[in-house]
């Protein structure tokens, strides 16, 4: 039996992680909240379908706490698994305190929620998007409709959004962090910095184990891998005792682990350029070198094939790769 270790932990002072329950091979996703005077601060949310609410639930009742007492709603970015349950706690804290809350997070992030789970779903196009990367007709369709069941799972969507400026102080709880923008898996991702206790809310920037999935996108701005690579390095600068990451462990160990995440993207370009130079054209077809011993869904070959995009992409812009149409090759 594998040891099932408490949903909630106290892991610095005043800060618990919450991890939640995610329908996905990845299974949970870490949420974190921040103890003040004047309330409480919830950093990211979540997904929404019965066993996130019943976790935040449970939660809750142990800290002996009211969704009242929640006063801030910050995401550090908007995939699903972060924003999905943002506007479900909005409604349960206007319920017991008769107040909507904002829900703070950057404006690029705004922006996508705009795009992806505001506006109408454009299943056509997205399943276009999919197909010019050469996947197969029936897994580009499983994937379209994958991604309407995770809509779904953003419901009831987020009522007022207000934006946190890169580089400005937030009070979060009793602490004060510094907003740092981090590209890369998503573009408007911010990381928070409480430079007194060397403490940082990392997000889906950096993690244990996994990488973080980089890729291009329908809507992404151009080149994130070029970007991720840009922050990683920059973020080496800052001085980490702990980062609380949005999924998977601790992180004790920061600048070894933004070395790995570098060295491991560097030798996955190695793998690109060689499965150009072993004739894979499409992107899907440099996906299944790159990706070569992992056993993927439907729903997470769109991810496989973003990432591998993201790498052509930044091969491209290195001069070592070209593209033309949907068909890549060696420059
Ligand atoms: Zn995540």
């Amino acid at each position: 039996m594998p040891v099932t270790r408490d949903p909630l932990t106290e892991v610095a002072d005043d800060v618990f992680q919450l991890r939640l329950p995610l329908p996905f091979a990845l299974n949970h996703v870490n949420v974190y909240l921040l103890r003040g005077e004047e309330g409480w601060a919830v950093v990211d949310c979540g997904i929404h379908y019965a066993a996130g609410e019943a976790a935040w639930r449970e939660a809750l009742a142990r800290l002996g706490l009211g969704f009242g007492d929640i006063r801030q709603i910050v995401l550090t970015h908007a995939h699903p698994d972060h924003y999905g349950m943002a506007g479900w706690l909005q409604a349960r804290i206007m319920e017991e305190t008769g107040e909507l809350i904002p829900v703070q997070l950057s404006e690029r992030e705004a922006q996508f929620v705009e795009v992806v789970w505001v506006g109408e779903y454009q299943q056509a196009a997205f399943q276009r998007y999919i197909e010019q990367t050469g996947v197969p007709d029936e897994q580009a369709r499983i994937v379209a409709d994958s991604m309407g069941h995770t809509r779904r799972m953003t419901r009831p969507l987020a009522e007022r959004l207000t934006h946190i400026a890169a580089d400005s102080v937030i009070k979060l709880g009793g602490r004060h962090f510094r907003a740092i923008h981090a590209p890369g898996h998503a573009d408007g991702q911010l990381l928070f910095y409480d430079e007194a206790d060397r403490l940082l809310l990392s997000g889906d920037h950096v993690l244990m184990k996994i990488t973080p999935n980089i890729g291009v996108w329908q809507h992404s701005d151009p080149d994130p891998l070029g970007r991720f690579l840009a922050s990683l390095r920059a973020l080496a600068g800052l001085d980490v005792r702990l980062a609380l990451p949005g999924h998977r462990r601790l992180i004790e160990d920061w600048r070894g682990r933004l070395d790995e995440l570098l060295v491991h993207h560097e030798a996955r370009l190695g793998h690109t350029l060689d499965a150009l130079a072993k004739g894979a054209t499409t992107v899907y077809e440099v996906s299944l070198h790159v990706f070569e011993s992992e056993r993927f869904t439907a729903h997470e070959w769109r991810f496989a094939v973003a990432e591998t995009l993201a790498h052509l992409e930044r091969l491209r812009l290195m001069g070592q790769a070209q593209c033309e149409g949907d068909r890549w090759r060696l420059a």
